[in-house]
């Protein structure tokens, strides 16, 4: 079966033509029912029944079905757990700014990166998502609030640069005014630091707005969370980005999860700062999620604070990120372990 929604409208053209020697016009209305995110091809009324049938016995339509949704009390952030037609399970959050709605997207089934804070990169790597998999996290989230989302974020489970020609695609796709039309302007790509693929995304010349997940100041610290230090440094990791930022003229963002007593001094601020300095970029202070088994706790309000003064003096703009959806937990990845966790518990209580 072939993956209708990953297709962009000349594809869909050509195809129809190649395939059923169908006009573009018939490629044109089925491209319109995807883009408003039907699920099933019975929903596209103006397309006659024995096409329908015959195109769901040729395509599917990559769907993204509801397993668990938390909204939380505070301020409304919604998580899912969404499931696609092959039963596997990510994460997505909405998120209500006042600038509109943000959906933050899972790009693979887990991830290869092993971050040690992180609770989707201590679960492993499953697969890889396809470009109509992202999309229908958007169609599904929209759908179910009754809402128009104008902000992505690909800040989910995965790292969407180890998934690379997909999440090209699918930024493509998502940004074309025949599908969903969110511009590169409103969206976010955050990455770990793998080098070689920040050289690649430069040369897309997207708008987009690149995150990186820094977290430390120093190799020493930073090689001990994020075991991709060990193959792309900070030293190249930052020539990279001041690179990347030069010839696109497009801040980047820094993400810094503080973890007590781990990265958090003054020591590290001032290192970090001296290490950014001249780049045009921001800071994102996040305090850690705790993510069971990790031992890690957040930094206090006063470390977070002392950390941006000393930015500050170094010219460096920091902020804490708002924390939305504190009390349905959490970081990404920490649903599905939980869920896990209740269905493992059901299957061996089933057993005895
Ligand atoms: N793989 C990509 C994008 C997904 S992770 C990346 O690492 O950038 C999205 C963000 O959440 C990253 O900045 C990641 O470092 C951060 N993150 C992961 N676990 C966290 C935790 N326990 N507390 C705070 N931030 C966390
Ligand atoms: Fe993967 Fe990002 Fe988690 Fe690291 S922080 S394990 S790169 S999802």
């Amino acid at each position: 079966m072939k993956d209708i929604r990953s297709y962009d409208i000349n594809e869909l053209i050509e195809e129809f033509k190649n395939e059923l020697g169908l006009p573009a016009f018939r490629a044109k209305q089925v491209y319109k029912w995807l883009s408003a995110g039907v699920d099933s091809f019975d929903e596209m009324t103006n397309i006659s029944k024995d096409l329908r049938n015959n195109l769901s016995n040729i395509y599917y339509i990559s769907v993204a079905n509801i397993e668990k949704k938390l909204v939380s009390v505070y301020d409304k952030t919604v998580k899912y757990l969404f499931s696609f037609n092959d039963g596997d399970m990510i994460e997505s959050v909405v998120m209500n700014y006042h600038h509109g709605y943000t959906i933050c997207i899972s790009t693979q089934v887990g991830c290869k990166m092993g971050c040690s804070f992180c609770a989707t990169g201590q679960s492993g790597f499953l697969r890889d998502l396809k470009p109509s998999e992202m999309l229908a996290q958007i169609h599904s989230a929209q759908k179910d609030l009754g809402i128009r989302i104008s902000n992505i974020v690909l800040m989910g489970m995965g790292e969407p640069l180890d998934n690379y020609d997909n999440v090209i695609k699918f930024l493509k796709l998502v940004s074309s005014e025949d599908n969903i039309n969110i511009g590169m302007r409103h969206i976010s790509l955050s990455t770990c630091g793998l080098v070689d693929k920040i050289y690649k995304l430069e040369e897309e010349n997207f708008q987009l707005t690149l995150s990186i997940s820094l977290h430390a100041p120093n190799d020493e610290i930073r090689s001990r969370t994020m075991p991709v230090n060990k193959r792309y440094n900070i030293s190249e990791l930052l020539t990279a980005c001041r690179h990347y930022a030069k010839t696109t003229g497009r801040r980047i963002s820094f993400e810094y999860a503080m973890i007590e007593g781990v990265n958090d001094s003054d020591e590290c601020a001032k290192e970090l700062a001296k290490k950014l300095k001249g780049m045009l970029c921001h800071v994102n202070l996040i305090p850690v999620n705790s993510v069971k088994g990790t031992g890690y706790k957040k930094s206090s309000v006063e470390r977070q604070q002392a950390f941006i003064k000393i930015l500050g003096r170094y010219g460096i703009t920091a902020t804490v990120r708002r924390t939305l959806g504190s009390d349905i937990n959490a970081s990404c990845g920490q649903l599905k372990a939980r869920v896990e966790e209740e269905i493992s518990l059901k299957k061996s209580k089933d057993i005895h």
